[in-house]
């Protein structure tokens, strides 16, 4: 187990570099155009501002669900490529997650680490079977 926390830092290494990246061409494509308005004009606004980007992140996940669905689409480890339909939308996840901690000040590679941490210590899922 040694092996696996090894590699989760290594990737959380290069995580706060990701959210900055992504969170910062979220914005020079401006897809959150109007948001510091929202941000300003209620005590919630930051609020509704996370929740509209997890939101989209939902909907990344309910694009990926689909082609998991799709009986055309092929299963099987070997047919992935990374330009597949399926592996876009896996991406795409990771990138609105890369984006939100940014936008939440989350460091998601030093919660990776302590999740991690309290996985190979023993912790399973608070309780619940899976
Ligand atoms: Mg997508």
């Amino acid at each position: 187990m040694g092996d696996v926390l090894r590699d989760i830092e290594a990737l959380a290494a290069l995580l706060p570099a990701a959210q900055r990246g992504a969170h910062a061409y979220a914005k020079k494509i401006d897809l959150f155009s109007g948001s510091d308005e929202v941000a300003a004009a209620h005590p919630s606004g930051r609020a509704y501002l996370a929740a509209a980007r997890l939101a989209l992140l939902q909907s990344e996940a309910a694009e990926a669900l689909q082609e998991i669905r799709d009986r055309a689409v092929d299963l099987d480890p070997a047919a992935r490529r990374p330009d597949d339909a399926l592996s876009l939308e896996l991406a795409d996840i990771m990138i609105r997650l890369l984006e939100l901690s940014e936008f939440l000040g989350v460091d998601l590679g030093a919660a990776l680490v302590a999740k991690t941490a309290d996985t190979v210590g023993g912790y399973r899922h608070g309780g619940v079977r899976f």
